[in-house]
């Protein structure tokens, strides 16, 4: 009885929270941020303070790993262990674990979307358990261990077919990606002695042998968002103010980039002209590194050069962009580089419009695009 009570306020309450803020979003957003009601002031502090967040909820293979890795992430409020999407309510770990029941362990998640968005959850999601392999992870198969994406309302299911279509297109993996994407119907907590089961048993041999890894390679990829790493905030970054907080020389980028963004980006490559994300992108926003998440260009200085990659004529501020004497291809060029991280941008030429006379040449795969209306974020290199 009291796991059914429990069941079903955590389930209820999010969702209105949820589907009441995508509603809101666009006019509502911008309000919430000042003090405008009147309501008692703790308690008001409070329903404030809920009613930015958000959920998402994956299943990924054993819940005790997955769940210990998103607890790492700065912007996760919360990580709870449980199951979805199967026929029946409240069931058992023993019953879930026949594979009869039709639920996966999953991870539901509350964020602060503000901090850390939903594509960077389904990045985080995807590179650290294997997506290609039907039911099964690592020594744990089954479909209670399907890789699924439940989304909460269109937006998220939008987002997750988008990315695992680009994911798909990349060529990260060498097998299609069988990630089921369904519709959040419920989630009941696992069991009390599975929630923060890493945490707890740390020498479990399971999690030594499943775990450990996954967080490893968590650290080494996402280094910047981890709890701990000062946010990569706008306003914040003058750049190489906070790079003693992440050492980028230590960060595995194979791991984090895709093929396309690593090549550009850490071996100073060149994408094709107009075939790439950004080069014809109108929308307003504003661009970002594609590996430390400094902005770089807003999308009012961005401009239409003709010359098929993304252009700009002025930068956010150009004490993050740094440049260096390009004397490769026989020519003399001024390749620039990320101040923060060191990535590989493009070149900046003097022959850009009025008033800066400048052209920052950019290559698509070494930025992310953050759509100023919807939120939604889009990277480069994924071509
Ligand atoms: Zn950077």
């Amino acid at each position: 009885m009291s796991v059914s009570l429990r069941s079903v306020a955590l389930v209820a309450t999010p969702l209105i929270l949820v589907g009441g803020y995508l509603m809101a979003a666009p006019s509502e957003s911008d309000k919430s941020d000042d003090a405008t009601t009147a309501a008692p002031a703790a308690a008001d502090a409070d329903a404030k303070n809920t009613e930015k967040l958000e959920q998402a909820t994956f299943g990924a293979g054993c819940f005790w790993c997955i769940e210990a890795a998103f607890d790492q992430l700065n912007g996760v409020k919360s990580v709870e262990s449980g199951y979805s999407g199967g026929r029946r309510p409240n069931p058992s770990y023993e019953s879930v674990c026949t594979g009869a029941t039709g639920h996966a362990e999953v991870v539901q998640i509350t964020y602060d979307p503000a901090v850390i968005t939903f594509p960077e959850l389904l990045e985080v999601f995807w590179k650290i358990h294997d997506p290609t392999t039907l039911n099964r992870q690592g020594p744990d198969t089954g479909t209670q261990y399907r890789s699924v994406v439940f989304y909460h309302d269109d937006q998220q299911r939008q987002l997750a077919e988008k990315y695992k279509d680009k994911l798909d297109k990349s060529g990260a993996y060498p097998d299609p990606i069988v990630t089921e994407i369904a519709k959040f119907e419920a989630f009941y907590p696992a069991e009390d002695y599975h929630q923060d089961f890493f945490a707890k048993n740390p020498t479990n041999a399971y999690c030594r042998i499943n775990t450990l890894p996954k967080l490893d390679k968590l650290k080494k990829a996402f280094a910047d968002k981890l709890k701990g790493a000062k946010p990569q905030a706008a306003d914040n970054a003058a750049a190489g103010g906070d790079a003693a907080a992440v050492d980028w020389k230590s960060i595995d980028w194979k791991a984090k980039l895709t093929p396309e963004q690593y090549r550009v980006t850490r071996t100073a490559g060149t994408e094709p002209p107009f075939r790439n994300e950004f080069f014809n992108n109108h929308r307003d926003g504003t661009y970002s590194c594609i590996c430390c998440g400094t902005p770089l260009f807003s999308s009012d200085g961005k401009y239409d050069s003709g010359c098929g990659w993304p252009s700009f004529f002025q930068a956010l501020d150009d004490n993050r962009i740094k440049q260096i004497e390009d004397r490769s291809h026989g020519m003399v060029r001024t390749e620039i580089r990320c101040a923060k991280c060191d990535a590989h941008l493009g070149h900046i030429f003097d022959d850009g419009p009025k008033p800066t006379g400048v052209r920052y040449c950019m290559n698509s795969a070494s930025m992310k695009f953050k759509d100023e209306k919807t939120g939604e974020v889009v990277e480069g290199g994924q071509k």
